[in-house]
């Protein structure tokens, strides 16, 4: 199958006793589809994503890309893009220099730069904001610009943790269209964590459920 591939994906944390934090996981995503993983808080959501993306590694099971296994294959190298929660944006640098960063660390030259990032500025519709200071954007626009920083290196799969918590009622509803529009514009293959069932509908399209590890 072409796209992601996750096959009884378990993730556990040291304590006595251990914490099963997800138990035997496994989906797929085809390549440009977007799934949601809707759950409680402590469900084991941000862990199953971050042992897809990498930064955790797995007790047990396998994640793979177009049939290849991941395993030995270190985070920078998958070619998985995150966006958190908080938008976790350098406050010193500009919204250009912000999505400019990944690109900056992948060699891109600098003209190649500034080419990308007006697309991406395009692409969130903040277009000719790239010089402004993120500490002088709002909420939804700072995470538009998290979201552009981790779409400008062209990642395969975008993974999404709680995207949207940190913005109030109305621009989250706005902005998981805009998301879910994005992603589909871009060809960008995603995965959303998400406790507001709302949100994961819009967004995804197909919505799992998890609940204490496990999908149901
Ligand atoms: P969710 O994202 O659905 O809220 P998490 O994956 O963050 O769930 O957490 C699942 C379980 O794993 C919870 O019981 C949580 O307390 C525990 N957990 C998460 N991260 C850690 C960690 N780094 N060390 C120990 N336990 C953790
Ligand atoms: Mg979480």
């Amino acid at each position: 199958m072409s796209g992601l591939a996750v096959r009884d994906l378990r993730v556990t944390y040291p304590g006595k006793p251990p914490i099963e934090a997800v138990r035997g996981v496994s989906l797929e995503i085809p390549r440009g589809e977007t799934v949601a993983l809707l759950g409680p808080s402590g469900c084991g959501k941000s862990s199953l994503l971050s042992a897809v993306v990498g930064i955790v590694e797995p007790a047990g099971g396998a994640v793979r890309w177009d049939g290849e296994d991941l395993a030995r294959v270190p985070v920078h190298k998958r070619g998985f893009g995150l966006v958190f929660q908080d938008g976790q944006l350098f406050p010193h640098l500009t919204v250009g220099a912000n999505i400019a960063f990944g690109l900056e660390m992948a060699g891109v030259g600098r003209a190649a730069r500034a080419e990308r990032v007006e697309e991406l500025l395009a692409l969130v519709g903040l277009a000719g904001l790239g010089g402004r200071a993120v500490t002088e954007l709002s909420g939804g626009q700072r995470q538009r610009v998290a979201l552009a920083r981790s779409l400008a290196p062209r990642p395969r799969l975008l993974a999404l943790d709680e995207p949207l918590s940190s913005l109030d009622a109305d621009l989250r509803g706005r902005l998981a269209v805009e998301v879910r529009d994005i992603l589909r514009a871009s060809g960008t293959t995603g995965l959303v964590v998400t406790h507001d069932a709302a949100e994961a509908s819009v967004m995804a399209d197909h919505v799992l459920r998890m609940e204490d590890g496990l999908l149901v």
